[in-house]
């Protein structure tokens, strides 16, 4: 089983970055551009010790790139649906760091979210603090598990993403909700892959920090209550040791059903967001209201990038009437 570790920086790290550096530049000739990126390439930020590396060409120059770095050992893996951003994999090279090595067309929208997000965090110590704190309380969440690790910084990142401008993934009008929910979507979207009514939800503190996260598990626990919602209120109430939520947001991509009304209300859950409506199962949205009924102060809004959490859905559901 990986374990995600986040190591203290390491100032040797920028010479092993130099070590990879000169071997890349003897095969790809003394002008090629290599950028160092990534938090190995930032000062005193704490890191998984891995060292990421861009090789920066114009256009047309790929097959050339790639033929000199197969030269020495690089296999070329694809682009694993980021355009613009080639990734190689190596096996041995025991004398180097262990390194993720990317080509990336000068142009690519990625190599300017890698530079800006390492340029930013070398300049701001407060924001590269920040980053340290929210990798670290990641890997203690989810030690075992890089979806939820990655997943758990993106909220950090498409953050630095908008103070500085770059174009990212997350939606045009964005607004913090919708970025949670984003969240909440991903792990909606690992579910499926497992067989699973894709159903994710997300904890959050009322200073904006990922508490918890939780994915339909029902088939795989054979457990009623392994809702979405049920599994990321444990996973906070763990992470706070505290049953109580007060105060806390709950995002989830799909109308909550009674039982988890009820757990919310219970758990004491201040704001619930979801995403899609039940018209069969919800207890929100259609006679009853829980919230209203029994939920004392717990405000609840729907709507919340319905459109993607409902085409999660119905992918999911189209997929199991026509098995491929
Ligand atoms: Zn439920």
């Amino acid at each position: 089983m990986i374990t995600i570790t986040v190591a203290p920086y390491d100032p040797l790290w920028r010479l092993e970055f130099e070590k990879i550096r000169a071997e890349l530049a003897a095969a790809l000739g003394d002008d090629a551009r290599i950028e160092h990126v990534g938090s190995t390439s930032v000062p005193d930020l704490a890191a998984k010790p891995t060292i990421d590396i861009d090789v920066v060409i114009a256009a047309g120059e790929f097959r050339a790139t790639r033929e000199k770095l197969e030269g020495i050992g690089y296999t070329h893996r694809g682009d694993y649906g980021i355009r613009g951003r080639e990734a190689f994999h190596y096996d041995g090279k025991r004398h180097l760091m262990r390194h993720n090595l990317y080509v990336c067309a000068s142009d690519s929208s990625e190599l300017a979210r890698h530079l800006a997000l390492r340029d930013w965090l070398r300049a701001h110590d407060d924001d590269r603090d920040e980053y340290a704190r929210v990798k670290t309380e990641g890997a203690r969440l989810y030690p075992h598990d890089i979806d939820a690790y990655i997943a758990h910084k993106q909220a950090f990142i498409l953050g630095i993403y908008r103070k500085v401008g770059v174009p990212c993934f997350a939606p045009k009008s964005y607004d913090g909700n919708e970025h949670f929910m984003s969240i909440a979507l991903a792990f909606a979207r690992r579910t499926a892959d497992y067989g699973e009514t894709p159903v994710g939800a997300v904890v959050v503190s009322p200073d904006g920090k990922i508490l918890g996260h939780g994915h339909n598990r029902r088939e795989g626990l054979r457990d009623i209550a392994s809702h979405a919602e049920i599994e990321a209120m444990r996973n906070a109430a763990n992470a706070v040791g505290d049953w109580r939520l007060t105060d806390c947001s709950l995002y989830v991509t799909l109308e909550p059903c009674p039982m988890c009304a009820g757990a919310i209300i219970a758990a004491r859950v201040s704001r619930v967001f979801y995403g899609a409506r039940d018209e069969n199962g919800g207890a929100v949205s259609g006679n009853l209201n829980m919230f209203v009924e029994f939920g004392g102060g717990t405000e609840v809004t729907g709507g919340v990038l319905a459109d993607e959490c409902g085409a999660v859905l119905s992918e999911f559901f189209r997929g199991m009437r026509n098995p491929v």
